[in-house]
């Protein structure tokens, strides 16, 4: 049981809006893919992936335990499990879980896997390089690859697909549409070998946003859905997903040349109200957030964070707020706070979404 008094909010009419504004731009016979690894961005993948259960055709998580506790929470929808790996195998086929295969080592694992559970056309998704450098099958082996598998009853492949490096960027342009050409090129080679079309996808996000002409069958889209598009036009676009909020502990009148927390790195420089909360860096409260960079928001009011984030607290300057003990606080309640605090810990919305950890409880409100 978790009683944390800070809370994530998981605002599923927020999440409903995303999925059917990044729908609105996709044609109508593309598949929607929702990515819920790391907890749903660290909000609840089991939650949020019970509450789209029916509005997208697949599911993906990163590893295979993820894909578990889906179907431990009765998720029925395919899984893809972007890197699954060869010792979970056997786990993985028990819970229906559909991998990735990124490499020989994959796939010879995964084929003896399904011979030695007698699986018939079990489907597998198979992973291109195209210059992410990350995961991924190199398109000279493709010849191989497809004899050995042609060669098995036990798989079937479900899909084709790759990544892209740098979909946000218009910068990278050029290297992305060659990205696109060359995974074509590799789904054309690859369908002259079979006697079946097996569906193709290669956008996150980002790219459905800049790079619409490679829809394909499908499409992988993670952080849209949790209200972050790849610039401030389309983030207005979306609604926030995540709301952080806690509540005020305990507050201390100080006085000037008083100081506060750890290394008395805040110092007062006048009669000053300073509230405790109960959120610290062990919450994913980055410590780069100390002495003001980061702040929060009781009764509307900016309070900046005083002096150095704590294991389990912050203290925040509440001298021009009129709160009391027990008050609402939010650590971040708009997509403006979380990019705030993403800039103020030099690192990008995902961070900050994945990093609240564990020990905050969560609540989806549909
Ligand atoms: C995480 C991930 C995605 C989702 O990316 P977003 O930018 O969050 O939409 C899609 N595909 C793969 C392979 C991923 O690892």
């Amino acid at each position: 049981m978790n009683n944390h008094v800070t809370v994530l909010e998981i605002d599923g009419k927020a999440l409903e809006h995303n999925l059917n504004y990044i729908k609105n731009k996709l044609q109508s016979d593309t598949k929607i893919l929702a990515v819920v690894k790391a907890f749903g961005y660290g909000s609840d993948g089991v939650q949020v992936a019970t509450f789209l259960q029916g509005k997208v055709d697949y599911f993906a998580v990163a590893y295979t335990h993820e894909g578990i506790a889906l179907r431990q929470a009765g998720i029925e929808t395919p899984i893809l499990v972007l890197h699954p790996q060869i010792q979970n195998f056997d786990l993985l086929v028990k819970n229906r879980l559909e991998p990735s295969i990124y490499n020989f080592k994959t796939l010879t694992s995964f084929l003896e896997c399904a011979d030695r559970n007698l699986l018939m056309n079990y489907p597998i998704h198979l992973k291109f390089n195209t210059g992410l450098n990350r995961l991924g099958l190199w398109h000279n082996d493709i010849p191989i690859i497809l004899s050995r598998i042609r060669e098995s009853k036990h798989v079937k492949i479900q899909s084709i697909f790759s990544h892209l490096a740098a979909s946000e960027d218009m910068n990278e342009r050029d290297f992305t549409v060659k990205q696109i050409n060359d995974f074509v090129a590799i789904v054309k080679q690859i369908y002259q070998h079979l006697d079946h079309e097996p569906m193709i996808h290669i956008l996150n996000t980002s790219g459905v946003v800049n790079y619409p002409q490679a829809q394909f069958d499908m499409v992988r889209v993670g952080i849209g859905l949790y209200g972050f598009g790849n610039d401030q036009k389309e983030t207005s676009q979306l609604k926030n997903t995540h709301v952080l909020k806690s509540i005020i502990s305990q507050i201390h009148m100080i006085e000037p040349g008083e100081t506060v927390g750890y290394n008395r790195a805040f110092v007062a420089n006048r009669y000053a109200k300073i509230a405790t909360i109960p959120v610290g860096h062990a919450d994913g409260i980055s410590r780069k957030l100390g002495s003001g960079k980061g702040y929060v928001t009781i009764q509307g009011k900016k309070a900046p964070i005083a002096g150095n984030v704590c294991m389990d607290m912050i203290m925040v300057d509440i001298t021009e707020i009129d709160c009391k003990e027990g008050d609402l606080v939010y650590i971040f309640q708009s997509q403006e706070d979380i990019l705030h605090i993403a800039n103020a810990s030099e690192t990008i919305s995902y961070e900050i979404l994945t990093a609240i950890s564990q020990r905050v409880s969560r609540i989806l409100i549909s």
